[in-house]
């Protein structure tokens, strides 16, 4: 998070703008970004200016004195950001594009529900919706800088898209992407039958600290093995987050190093620019100090020392799996040949199972059953290895996105059960 609250604002916007851009969350011609700087000068992206391009020189400053500095002109929504800094002093940086999904939210004037999983809403905040008006104009920067001012910092404009404001460029991008993953996933568990949202009772069940038993200790010695595990897991995260199977805030690695100590993924630290360093040891019942320690590190303890066979673990939400977590459906993971070998059965837990009893959990993930759900929270992947966990979050993910669509087309026809004995044998699966 800090390497892009330390970057110049043209920096930022051209960053955030890539990541849109390369999500495909903004067009060539839509979209705008703005950061306010200590001085009061807005930084500000173009318009008419190619978004696949941008460079950090086409990016617009209109100083406080209301001269504008740069090549081009600044992009047309400049009143609604201006009126935006000015009702809210707390905002440094807004974003404004047109993601599809959010879009489909905005025409049909629906805003979606970030109660689909244990995070979204601490992340998004609630969310205000402004009415229509024309694009760049006056009117439109009232409507938006008022429903600002209501005091959401996620919004839907009517028939129009998505802004975001935070304390930084990130922290608005942040809201923006993971109101986007909540549309999907809506729209995924829509697709299979009826959403659960969650209540604030069961985002406070999950929010409760765990984690009281791990000491800060600094460790005096790190192994070869360590540094390579830490590098390896860097690509990995910053891999899961640019196919779209974690956002920048939400995603958990783990590795085991030895019997009693493991790396695993920082909370409040970006997923798509993850640093080795970032990356925290445990080792017992102690962490490297200094580091933000991610919740759930007593889950993942608990499973590595139920599995001595299991040697990395990942939690995600990615949109697909999640639609069959949040609307309650079973995946059958029987679609092809590679989703069974990799998946197998993927039994799935209600909502907090691993809280009220861990046993549950951690005596089912095992190399017979190396992937389960847990409903309104999230997909568990393991292996013996980093890649083959990674894998099985990406087969997982994919299956769930081919049934989805096979739905569609008429639903699916599952491998039969002589056909999986088949598998089973060919493959030397464990029976
Ligand atoms: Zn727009």
């Amino acid at each position: 998070m800090e390497q892009i609250f330390f970057q110049h604002p043209r920096d930022q916007i051209v960053e955030i703008m890539r990541r849109i851009y390369g999500h495909g969350m903004t067009t060539t011609s839509g979209g705008n970004l703005s950061v306010l700087d200590s001085d009061g000068d807005m930084w500000i992206s173009p318009g008419s200016i190619d978004k696949g391009t941008l460079q950090r020189n086409d990016i617009i400053c209109v100083k406080n004195d209301g001269s504008i500095l740069g090549p081009h002109k600044p992009s047309s929504e400049f009143p609604f950001h201006k009126a935006i800094y000015k009702l809210r002093p707390d905002v440094r940086a807004i974003l404004h594009a047109h993601p599809p999904m959010l879009v489909s939210f905005s025409v049909a004037g629906q805003i979606p529900n970030t109660l689909v999983h244990p995070t979204a809403k601490a992340v998004c905040g609630t969310v205000g919706y402004a009415p229509y008006e024309v694009p760049g104009s006056e009117a439109l920067g009232k409507n938006v800088s008022e429903t600002f001012a209501q005091g959401h910092s996620t919004i839907l404009l009517e028939n129009h898209g998505a802004c975001c404001a935070g304390r930084t460029l990130l922290n608005a991008f942040q809201k923006f992407e993971t109101l986007d993953f909540c549309a999907r996933i809506i729209n995924n568990a829509l697709k299979l039958g009826t959403p659960h949202y969650l209540r604030d009772v069961d985002i406070e069940f999950h929010n409760q600290d765990r984690n009281g038993e791990f000491m800060p200790v600094m460790p005096d010695t790190r192994t070869s093995q360590e540094m390579e595990m830490r590098y390896q897991m860097t690509l990995l995260i910053r891999r899961a987050y640019s196919q779209q199977l974690f956002t920048s805030t939400e995603g958990t690695f783990a590795v085991r190093l030895d019997k009693d100590s493991f790396l695993i993924t920082p909370s409040n630290i970006d997923r798509g620019t993850i640093d080795p360093e970032d990356i925290v040891l445990v080792k017992g019942h102690q962490y490297e100090s200094n580091k933000n320690l991610s919740r759930a590190t007593w889950f993942f303890k608990a499973i590595f020392d139920a599995q001595p066979e299991i040697n990395s673990l990942i939690i995600s939400n990615p949109p697909n799996i999640m639609g069959y977590a949040v609307s309650h459906e079973k995946f059958d993971p029987r679609v092809i040949p590679e989703s069974y070998i990799l998946l197998r059965e993927m039994p799935t837990f209600p909502y907090g199972s691993h809280f009220r009893d861990t046993s549950e959990i951690t005596s089912t993930l095992s190399p017979r059953y190396p992937v389960i759900i847990i409903e309104n929270d999230c997909l568990v992947t393991s292996g013996n290895s980093l890649l083959q966990a990674f894998d099985r979050m990406e087969v997982a993910e994919y299956s769930a996105k081919a049934t989805i669509s096979a739905k569609n087309l008429g639903g699916m026809k599952p491998i039969t059960d002589a056909q999986i004995a088949d598998l089973v044998k060919a493959f030397n699966l464990i029976g």
